[in-house]
């Protein structure tokens, strides 16, 4: 007897520009491996049409009934949000950071993977295998929206704008606890917090405070504590030395975009927005934006996306599966079919179908 094919559903929301291409990029790619499971498994997808263009006809970035809607999915694939003719403020807002509010997915991990045929800013990456981690706090710190315009009323002439940080307690030790659990399933179990604690005196060191005290609990995992400064140097100079590195939302938001760089193209770039409680659908995306200056012309590299759909089939439970994926995405690389944001001539299509291909190997 065979045992019955879970089932995965899944809501696609492709949003904006380049999001579209490597949605269907990344659904290609992950009904191909579902196909090819001999019906161990599949995925029942649902797509939604909501981003700047719905907007524009609509005045809303999704429906109001929309939470609703997502809510008993198993996951969310997200594309990217944002255009040109719409303020960034009103299309983040309505949609992307409204998803991961209101499904309280505090965790966002962002590994820094450096592939095989892929050329690096960093003179060492050809000799040294380098990966790791970005653990983002997702849910209060610098973008928490505390503050506010026009608070002057002093009449010295002159807006006055105050943007304050919110860091709890409780918010700190759930990331930290998230970083420490994934450094021990890593080779390299370290966990590096960043903090700017020299010049921000209250939030950064409470931060501090709280990764000495849950450091305790994990005696097994070296720490370290790194300015975000020296954290940026070192992802240059030293990145040899980093395994999981937890950082608050903006700090994190920036080092992940350096790392991803340096892994030779913020088209490359994976990330989970997880509700670690699985209370709520988490949401799997890639972490470049809609690229605006490439949409439409099948220049995208769709490997962010594959890589944020490696990473759903972890959280799905299938780690054998998120291998596979993850391999063929070496393989592809290996084999010179690349994007032109890493040099080569292939087309997001050409890409998708050696992915495919690659499944087999
Ligand atoms: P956001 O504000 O949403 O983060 P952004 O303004 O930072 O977006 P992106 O849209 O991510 O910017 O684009 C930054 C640069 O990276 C652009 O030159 C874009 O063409 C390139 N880029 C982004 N995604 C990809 C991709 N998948 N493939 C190739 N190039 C990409
Ligand atoms: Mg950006």
């Amino acid at each position: 007897m065979t045992a019955a094919p879970r089932t995965f559903r899944i809501a696609a929301i492709p949003a904006d520009g380049v999001g579209k291409e490597v949605v269907a990029a990344g659904r290609a790619v992950l009904d191909a491996l579902a196909e090819d499971s001999g019906g161990a498994f599949a995925f029942r997808w649902e797509e939604f049409p909501w981003g700047c263009a719905y907007y524009e006809r609509t005045g809303r970035m999704m429906d109001e009934d929309g939470l609703e809607r997502l809510k008993d999915f198993d996951a969310v694939y997200f594309g990217a949000v944002g255009w040109p003719t719409v303020p960034d403020h009103i299309s983040l807002w309505g949609l992307r950071l409204k998803i991961c509010q209101s499904f309280d997915q505090w965790a966002n991990v962002r590994p820094v993977h450096f592939l095989p045929g892929v050329q690096s800013p960093l003179r060492k990456a050809d000799d040294t295998e380098l990966d790791w981690v970005v653990v983002r706090e997702n849910s209060e710190g610098e973008y928490a929206g505390l503050g506010g315009r026009n608070l002057s009323g002093r009449g010295q002439g002159g807006e006055v704008a105050v943007q304050s940080a919110l860091f709890t307690e409780v918010g700190c030790e759930r990331i930290m606890r998230f970083a420490f659990d994934l450094a021990r399933t890593r080779a390299h179990k370290k966990v590096s917090s960043v903090t700017k604690s020299n010049a921000q005196q209250y939030g950064m060191v409470l931060w501090d405070d709280v990764f000495k005290r849950v450091a305790l609990d994990y005696a097994d995992v070296e720490t370290e504590s790194v300015l975000v400064d020296a954290m940026s140097a070192k992802f240059v100079l030293r990145p040899e030395d980093l395994s999981v590195v937890v950082a608050s939302n903006l700090n994190a938001d920036i080092l992940s975009d350096l790392g991803s760089a340096l892994a030779g193209s913020l088209g490359l770039a994976a990330s989970a927005n997880l509700n670690p409680e699985r209370r709520f659908p988490s949401m799997f995306e890639p972490v470049h934006g809609s690229a605006p200056d490439i949409a439409g012309q099948g220049l995208a590299n769709p490997i962010g996306a594959v890589g944020s759909a490696a990473l759903m089939l972890e959280h799905f439970g299938l780690p054998d599966q998120a291998a596979r994926l993850n391999k063929a995405i070496e393989a592809t690389t290996a084999a010179g079919i690349l994007t032109r944001d890493v040099g080569g001539t292939a087309t997001t299509e050409d890409v998708t179908k050696a992915l495919i291909d690659a499944l087999d190997t």
